[in-house]
């Protein structure tokens, strides 16, 4: 199998830097072929800008929806996005690996995702109809693949657990998982997190990397989240919010999983 990870910390010798190291070892010994965008190695530009549409009109304002539009479909993008767009569709499995930086993905990962996910490529895509509402949430170019999060933090895991301040983990990775990933057509395997980093020492990162290594051997076995998909019934189009008879009572992220809570 082809295994992308998008990795994304500025030194190599950090614990992400040592996990990564790791994934790809494993992942390599198992037989599988990887390809590792890091990001800062790469000197990713992060930002979206009107550069990414460089035979746009200049009379014309830029436009980011509409020229990322035209920049895909006219093959008129940059090499950089062009090259991870066709990692991705290379890629039968996508990791991506960063630390929680002020409780999401550090800037240059959410960079890469705004630039890569093209108009065409990651949205806009399929039919809009009164049954459809494009190709998107478990369907897209995407679907079929399977994607994982491998997340550190520096709060513990009580800080993430469900009455934990900081908001449940599933929570703080829903934007993520159900929207970066699920949208264009990903099947999200629950993430792997590695809280309270500070309290890391030889004992506790072997235990973490056996762990790890145990995701990874089951990478291809691991049921993924249950998320609803968008066009099979469970929502009403063109409203999009879930049928009155689907998890009633139920709101906020979870509502959006299968069997979530008691009532489901
Ligand atoms: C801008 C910013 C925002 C942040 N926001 C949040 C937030 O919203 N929520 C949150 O919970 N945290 C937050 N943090 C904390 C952040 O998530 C952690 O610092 C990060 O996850 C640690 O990962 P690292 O790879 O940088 O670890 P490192 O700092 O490299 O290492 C962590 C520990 O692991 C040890 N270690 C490293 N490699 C090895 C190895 N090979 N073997 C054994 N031990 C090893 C190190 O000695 C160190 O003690 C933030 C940090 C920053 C800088």
């Amino acid at each position: 199998m082809n295994v992308l990870l998008v990795y994304a910390h500025p030194e190599p010798r950090s614990l992400n830097g040592s996990l990564k190291n790791f994934t790809v070892e494993r992942l390599e010994r198992a037989g599988h072929t990887v390809q590792v965008s890091d990001l800062y190695a790469m000197n990713w530009k992060a930002t979206l800008d009107a550069d990414d549409a460089p035979a746009r009109d200049l009379a014309e304002p830029f436009r980011p929806s509409t020229d990322s539009r035209h920049a895909f479909e006219g093959g008129t993008q940059p090499a950089d996005i062009a090259a991870e767009q066709e990692k991705l569709r290379w890629a039968d499995a996508v990791i991506l690996q960063f630390p929680l930086w002020w409780f999401t993905m550090p800037a240059i990962l959410k960079g890469w995702v705004e630039r890569v996910y093209a108009y065409g490529f990651a949205y806009g895509v399929g039919e809009h109809s009164d049954r459809r509402w494009g190709s998107r949430y478990g369907e897209g170019t995407l679907a079929g693949k399977r994607a994982m999060l491998i997340v550190t933090t520096g709060g513990w895991e009580s800080h993430y657990g469900p009455r934990g301040i900081n908001g449940p983990i599933d929570d703080i990775l829903f934007p993520i998982q159900h929207g970066v990933l699920y949208y264009p057509g990903f099947d999200v395997l629950p993430p792997f997190v590695v809280y309270r980093t500070s309290r890391m020492d030889d004992a506790r990162f072997a235990q973490t990397r056996e762990a790890l290594g145990e995701r990874l051997d089951r990478l291809w076995e691991t049921a993924p989240i249950a998320f609803r998909q968008q066009n099979a019934g469970a929502y009403e189009i063109p409203a999009l919010t879930l049928r009155d008879e689907i998890a009633p009572g139920r709101t906020g992220f979870a509502a959006h999983v299968d069997g979530a809570g008691a009532a489901s």
